[in-house]
């Protein structure tokens, strides 16, 4: 990675909350040929620059669809990643001189808001989801595009954790630090401790959402006066203040945990409690969920020809296989028995509160 390249990703790694687009249209990799594969991906800046980087080595087409800056997971959930927009991006990549198939390789990702059986009927075009992270692009090529448990289960590991901390506490700490007056050093280091403390640990401790907020509440304030005793400085007032900080700091960063990571589903509403559901009488065994949910909830039974749910408590209703099943076999049900059906799934999508908000799909291209 040049010198360049790298500052860009720790700029955009630490202001990834914000939409930064990149440009919009078709990026030539290497020397394609008829046969070259085509991918697509969303116009943020920091996932094109990770999807070239790795598609080096590689000769295609990518394809960047107008996700408006966002990212592809935010942007597929909240509808600025739909089946219009993959629609649009193709119609307007005029590939179809270029390669003689028509398959597009599109984030797996992706599957919550660009509906594969209709960018099909609309455009002719194939969509095959790849693998859940962009740095697996090439295991899945070498795989002849065929994807192990792990290239289709989101990560969530240290360089994860380490990134969604650095992103919470960098526009945390630049605020802090125009607030904070001569404190602003200790302040900032306070953001960072409990930024780390908070996405390395949160979904770690065996608890209650509420109670593991007050419990890291309770850790910052304790680690306030433990500073403020070794510094000389602790008095009723500085614990107080520091106390308080360190109380709001914790309920910014836990206040929607879930949906800065993958480990459980996002949001303060009704959605959280959903449970998804199987109609046996359809499932067909096109194992379109199997192929789509970043969780590992299904498994295939092959002998059968359909699919089982065999882990539905990792399940983060994120919808994408309730989106893609061809045969609409998936669903929702909610706690007190109504279902929520592919149709509704396929129509509205989540505000940032994971909420899901009245957003029917632009007419057809
Ligand atoms: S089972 Fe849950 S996590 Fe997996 S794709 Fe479906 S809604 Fe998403």
């Amino acid at each position: 990675m040049s010198p360049t390249d790298l500052l860009a990703e720790i700029v955009l790694t630490g202001f990834r909350l914000v939409p930064f687009p990149a440009r919009t249209g078709v990026y030539t990799l290497g020397t394609p040929d008829g046969m070259s594969p085509v991918f697509l991906t969303g116009n943020y800046d920091l996932t094109v620059r990770r999807v070239k980087r790795a598609l080096r080595g590689t000769d295609g087409h990518l394809v960047v669809a107008n996700s408006h800056g966002v990212n592809v997971w935010c942007a597929s959930s909240g509808g600025h990643l739909s089946t219009h927009q993959v629609v649009t991006a193709l119609k307007l990549a005029g590939l179809e001189d270029r390669v003689a198939h028509r398959e597009v390789i599109v984030p797996q990702l992706a599957a919550t808001g660009v509906e594969a059986k209709e960018v099909r009927r609309r455009t002719g075009w194939i969509v095959r989801f790849g693998p859940a992270e962009a740095d697996d692009i090439p295991a899945y090529l070498a795989a002849r595009k065929s994807k192990t448990p792990a290239l289709r289960t989101v990560r969530w590991g240290v360089r994860e954790r380490f990134e969604m901390a650095a992103a919470w506490a960098t526009p945390m700490s630049l605020v802090t630090a125009l607030v904070a007056g001569g404190h602003r050093w200790p302040a900032v280091a306070l953001v960072w401790a409990l930024a780390l403390a908070v996405f390395f640990l949160f979904d770690r401790v065996p608890a209650g959402e509420r109670t593991k907020q007050v419990l890291f509440a309770a850790c910052g304030v304790l680690g306030c006066a433990a500073a403020l005793g070794i510094t000389g400085a602790l008095s009723a007032g500085a614990l107080l203040a520091w106390g308080t900080a360190a109380s709001a700091m914790v309920a910014i960063l836990t206040f929607d945990y879930a949906g800065s990571s993958p480990t459980a589903a996002a949001g303060i509403f009704d959605e959280k409690d959903f449970t998804v559901v199987l109609d046996e009488e359809r499932c067909a065994g096109a194992w379109a969920c199997v192929a789509v949910c970043p969780e590992a909830v299904f498994a295939k039974d092959e002998p059968a020809h359909t699919v089982r749910i065999t882990r539905a408590d990792l399940c983060i209703r994120c919808g994408a296989c309730v989106v893609q099943c061809p045969q609409d076999a998936l669903s929702f049900a909610t706690p007190d028995g109504r279902r929520v059906g592919p149709e509704t799934i396929r129509r509205y999508k989540l505000n940032l509160f994971g909420k899901r908000a009245t957003e029917p799909e632009p007419p057809g291209v």
